[in-house]
């Protein structure tokens, strides 16, 4: 609720007031038990920044994160810790997650260690449980990271995630850097694994196509804010912010009731640091008018479940 990530500036010069990004600029959402929430938006909007600060890898400048309506936000270290288990992370680059120094048994003990998952005589059992939960073999367990394919690791992410029992588990594009037919293989994957224990995911990634498959509900960043909320069908077959429908027309598909002319983006996202006056989406906006060259429009509920930001929606 309202969470705010402001990050100083150094940009090596002497000014009266020191400059800020506003990474992340009161960003609100909803994630109910059980379902997918996809968060998209180009990269630089803040939607991996929202995603470190509801896991506390980062500290929030304000604002709320409520889990089953308590601010975990106000939690000790010591307290959070506890928590650390139920809240978990499955990372675009699993290489990069992967320690290649260590076997995947090795990889794998380690939370069911720190976390006390099953008792110390039963973690090779539980490894091997757990590659198999993924689809791999138990000789998985004595290799190194680097001799398995892209797709594989990103199992061996999903089992790491897994291996603490989470309840909610923040997935940061897990799929962005896999071949086309190795992406359905792991969302299919995590799909399987959602209905059998009841997982809550958070589910990150820059375009729109990959997050209608698997979401329930979409938030769509631009700058730091969310500027169309609702659920998947709704945006995806009446997108009402013109950044949403940009986003969208770059993927037809046959059977999407909304189509449009392709709308192609102006220019690139501007720097957070210059943020522009009014609708910060005006500079790039096919529909922009003057207004919202000096009125910032608000995030507006126009249906129920349903707000967009923009001055073309009858609220604003
Ligand atoms: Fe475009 Fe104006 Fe709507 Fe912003 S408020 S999205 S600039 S029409
Ligand atoms: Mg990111």
């Amino acid at each position: 609720r309202n969470l705010t990530k402001h990050f100083p500036v150094n940009l090596g010069i002497i000014t009266d007031k020191p400059k800020t990004i506003k990474a992340v600029d009161g960003v609100s959402f909803k994630i109910h038990k059980g379902e997918t929430f996809g968060l998209v938006g180009e990269s630089g909007c803040g939607k991996s920044t929202t995603g470190n600060l509801i896991l506390r890898l980062l500290p929030a400048t304000s604002g709320e994160v409520l889990l089953n309506g308590v601010n975990i936000q106000n939690y000790r270290e010591k307290e959070f810790r506890k928590l650390r288990k139920d809240l978990q992370i499955i990372f675009q680059n699993s290489s990069c997650a992967l320690d290649p120094k260590m076997t995947i048994e090795d990889i794998l003990s380690e939370p069911l260690l720190i976390h006390k998952i099953v008792p110390r005589m039963e973690i090779s059992k539980e490894v091997n449980r757990l590659l198999q939960l993924v689809g791999l073999s138990s000789l998985a367990a004595k290799k190194f990271p680097h001799e398995f394919s892209g797709g594989q690791k990103q199992r061996i992410g999903i089992a790491k995630a897994l291996s603490t029992r989470p309840k909610f588990i923040l997935c940061d594009e897990p799929v962005s850097s896999l071949d086309v037919s190795i992406q359905s293989q792991i969302l299919n994957l995590m799909g399987d694994l959602q209905k059998e224990y009841s997982l809550t995911y958070l589910f990150i990634a820059h375009g729109l196509n990959v997050v209608r498959h698997v979401s329930s509900r979409v938030g769509v960043m631009y700058l730091g804010k969310i500027v169309e909320i609702g659920d998947v069908e709704q945006i995806y077959n009446n997108p009402r912010h013109p950044y949403t429908q940009a986003l969208i027309s770059a993927f037809l598909e046959p059977d999407l009731e909304y189509k449009r002319d392709r709308v192609i983006l102006k220019g690139e996202i501007p720097s957070p640091i210059n943020r522009p006056k009014g609708c910060a989406f005006h500079p790039r906006c096919h529909k922009a008018m003057d207004i919202c060259k000096e009125k910032e429009p608000l995030l507006a509920e126009i249906e129920e479940g349903y707000s967009v930001s923009c001055f073309l929606n009858e609220c604003n």
